[in-house]
């Protein structure tokens, strides 16, 4: 008798089938589980005269996944502490995971070409369902249902589930934002020697300014790959914010290009899938997610911004970094890995240094390309927006050149507080200040952690006075102040509200291709996406904006969004950066230019500090909505491996004590040892509390 071990969606423990229908190990299956049917994946097939199974495999949808990829999904289970099915999930296409989707239809064809017998309950179920059109699988009940799977067997019910194709119009909107892009020609001697040095199935660390041209050795080698056949995935953190790789690759290669848009329905994403695994695409662009879709013969990974930290996943289960699965899953398939950036990650760079990947410096940026002058400003000698400054703004105006400004914090103002009695506004659900924005539609509050919105108060709740006051800046304040001086220019801003539709952000995007002089003010955004001609003069009015936040990640973090500001800006110019420490060491790499000498400064300082990539670390958090209790979980935790061969780091709040109104307390462990961490938290496994390997998110 053939049994098969299944991993069933929603259930901890793989449970054993009959496995009368020929299901290979990869194939998703249905089974039934308590009296509901319910989905799983083959993991494994077993010969064995045993007799013991739960129940049958009733029968296998059409999708499958490979070896590998069960591999693959074995060891996120197990390196970041989830259930098997939560990352089995990872690799099937949203609308396969449950029958939710499933629709069936009577087939008259099937029904006439069918010669077998029926029986009573099969032809009940014909005639229920025999003049109707598409009907829900799941408002069968779990006994009809396995009726239902014979008749399709028999090619007398077809079963479809929802998918939506995607136009190649579709896709030119998404990505054509109406300027246009170079398609790369000939490598430069610095990019041929890369080039040249690239071998199959090697891991590579890619570091090179903005516009040294990774990008054209991404497409270069793609059709190296392409020639032998292979597949080919490349990572991305947005595609809406940073079209421009996406498109470069539609450009050169077309429709072989799938582009995994965050915009897709899941009926999309499950179009794509399929086309992905008949073959029809060879390259994959996108998110984290895109990293497990079929791509055939795997050739190539490459992760463009590496260091991003949207490649981790934190909000939801499993807790995985696309980043690191991109080095175990080069492996396994024998594919080359391009890890790529302007400001590697300390993780990565310190993984070269160490010889786990090769380090690619490309140095030169391509022809027309300059570096601008950095000058770090005192904002103990000088104010905010000094006369200096404005003087600046002016002159660069005047000679018909565009202004950028660089301030990570959006809203108008990120306090309101009562001048009488100091009370400020915060929110109900969250520990954390509101912002206070400014809008035609009427001003109001809001939590930049939750996203709830708040009218503006008119009184103090605590004593009544009139007298409210916003204290401090954001990207709004900054607009308007600049708007008051600079009245007869154009002034853009780019932050998550300005740009919340498309056509807000299409709009926005082609005023700054635009050849008259402007000022454009956004947040984080702009230091990522824009390569902008004209600017002749950029300013970060406060760099101290992310330094004061408890987590060890934000000097990488600053010093990353302040170099990766300077490199958008390509033909010289000054760079103001204003700073109330300007003693501060990482000031000096930043007025330099010079992204290596950080790393190694900051490495460091890691080793001296206990932290990643030297030790690892583990947050194990405890949360509810009664704070106490959260408390008492954290503390039995505590308990049951303060004995453990591991540092904890607490109990202690966490630095935003509350989110959508539930208490957060955890511990932190550490270790050189990963393999201690684990069986720390082996001891708390059954314990409801949030387990995050390698957490990038501390506050
Ligand atoms: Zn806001
Ligand atoms: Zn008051
Ligand atoms: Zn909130």
């Amino acid at each position: 008798m053939k049994l098969s071990k299944v991993c069933v969606f929603g259930i901890e423990k793989e449970l054993t089938f009959k496995n009368n229908i020929n299901a290979n190990v990869g194939d998703l299956v249905n089974v039934r589980v308590k009296n509901k049917i319910v989905r799983g994946v083959v993991i494994e097939n077993l010969e064995s005269n045993e007799e013991n199974f739960y129940s049958e495999i009733i029968s296998k949808e059409n999708y499958s996944i490979d070896e590998n990829s069960i591999k693959i999904a074995k060891w996120i289970s197990d390196y970041y502490f989830c259930e098997l099915y939560h990352s089995l999930k990872l690799f099937f296409p949203p609308n396969s995971l449950s029958m939710e989707k499933d629709y069936i239809k009577f087939s008259k064809k099937g029904f006439l070409k069918y010669n077998g017998s029926l029986s009573e309950l099969e032809k009940k179920i014909i005639e229920k369902i025999k003049d109707k059109n598409y009907i829900r699988l799941s408002k069968f009940k779990p006994s009809q249902i396995l009726i239902i799977e014979k008749l399709i067997e028999k090619g007398i019910i077809i079963k479809k589930r929802k998918i939506k194709k995607i136009s190649s119009i579709e896709i030119k909107n998404l990505i054509d934002l109406s300027y246009p892009v170079k398609l790369p020609k000939k490598p430069n001697i610095e990019q041929a020697l890369a080039l040249s040095k690239i071998l199959n199935g090697k891991k590579y660390l890619l570091f090179g300014p903005t516009g040294s041209g990774k990008t054209n050795i991404f497409i270069w080698l793609s059709q190296i790959i392409l020639k032998e056949n292979k597949g080919v995935i490349v990572l991305v953190p947005e595609i809406s914010l940073s079209p421009h790789i996406a498109r470069i690759f539609y450009e050169k290669f077309g429709d072989i290009v799938a582009i995994y848009h965050s915009s897709f329905t899941p009926s999309q994403r499950t179009y794509l899938w399929n086309e992905i695994k008949k073959g029809n695409k060879k390259i994959v662009i996108g998110p984290r997610s895109a990293l497990f879709l079929p791509i055939k013969n795997l050739g190539l990974i490459i992760v463009d911004e590496e260091h991003e930290s949207s490649y981790k996943q934190e909000e939801k289960k499993p807790y995985y970094n696309a980043r690191d699965l991109s080095v175990l899953m080069s492996e396994l398939y024998n594919a080359t890995l391009i890890l790529s950036s302007a400001t590697p990650s300390i993780e990565s760079y310190f993984n070269a240094l160490r010889g786990k990947y090769e380090l690619l410096k490309l140095k030169s940026r391509v022809k027309n390309y300059v570096y601008p002058s950095v000058e770090i400003v005192d904002l103990k000698k000088n104010i905010f927006l000094s006369s200096k400054l404005l003087n600046e703004i002016r002159q660069t105006l005047e000679k018909n050149n565009s202004v950028m400004i660089f301030f990570n914090r959006r809203g108008y103002s990120p306090v309101l507080i009562c001048s009488d009695c100091g009370y400020v506004f915060k929110c109900n659900y969250c520990s954390v200040n509101l912002v206070f924005h400014k809008s035609i539609k009427g001003n109001y509050l809001e939590c930049h952690i939750c996203g709830r919105r708040y009218k503006v108060f008119e009184i103090c709740p605590k004593c009544s006075s009139y007298n409210l006051k916003v204290v401090g800046f954001g990207t709004q304040r900054i607009e308007e102040e600049l708007k008051n001086i600079f009245s007869n220019y154009e002034i853009l801003r780019i932050d998550r509200d300005s740009i919340k539709n498309r056509k807000n952000l299409e709009l926005i995007i082609r005023k700054i291709h635009s050849n008259y002089p402007k000022i454009i003010i956004g947040t984080q955004i702009i230091a990522k996406g824009f390569d902008l001609k004209d600017v002749k003069f950029a300013i970060v009015p406060n760099a101290d904006l992310g330094l004061s936040v408890p987590d060890f990640r934000n000097y990488e973090r600053n010093v990353q969004l302040l170099i990766q500001f300077i490199g958008r800006i390509r033909t010289g110019g000054l760079v103001y950066i204003q700073t109330y420490e300007p003693e501060n060491e990482v000031f000096n790499f930043v007025k330099n230019i010079d992204y290596e000498g950080f790393l190694n400064y900051e490495i460091k300082k890691r080793k001296e500090m206990k932290f990643p990539p030297f030790y690892k670390l583990a947050i194990i958090e405890a949360k509810s909505k009664d704070e106490t209790k959260a408390i008492e979980l954290i503390t039995e935790i505590y308990e049951k491996i303060k004995n453990e061969n591991v540092e904890i780091l607490g109990p202690a709040p966490a630095p935003i004590e509350k989110i959508k109104n539930y208490y957060r307390w955890r511990i932190i462990l550490r270790s050189k040892s990963y393999k201690r961490i684990k069986e720390a938290i082996e001891k708390i496994k059954n314990y409801n509390v949030k387990v995050v390997i390698d957490p990038y998110d501390l506050m």
